[in-house]
């Protein structure tokens, strides 16, 4: 089994993990109702994609 040959050291083991923290998520407005919604999504609050409606009033009955 390959093996390190040397113990990683507290300084470069974090410096590796100075890449891993997580990024917050996409937002942009909605063009329809101005809700915050995901980039390239069906708009939560109002069903619209691409300025037309595509999910009949997305979960309010
Ligand atoms: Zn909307």
């Amino acid at each position: 089994m390959a093996v390190p040959k040397k113990k990683v050291s507290p300084s470069r083991r974090n410096m590796r993990r100075s890449h891993h923290a997580l990024e917050g998520q996409a937002f942009v407005e909605c063009a329809n109702c101005g809700e915050l919604m995901r980039p390239h999504h069906v708009c939560q609050a109002c069903g619209y994609y691409r300025k037309r409606e595509v999910v009949a009033k997305a979960a309010n009955g």
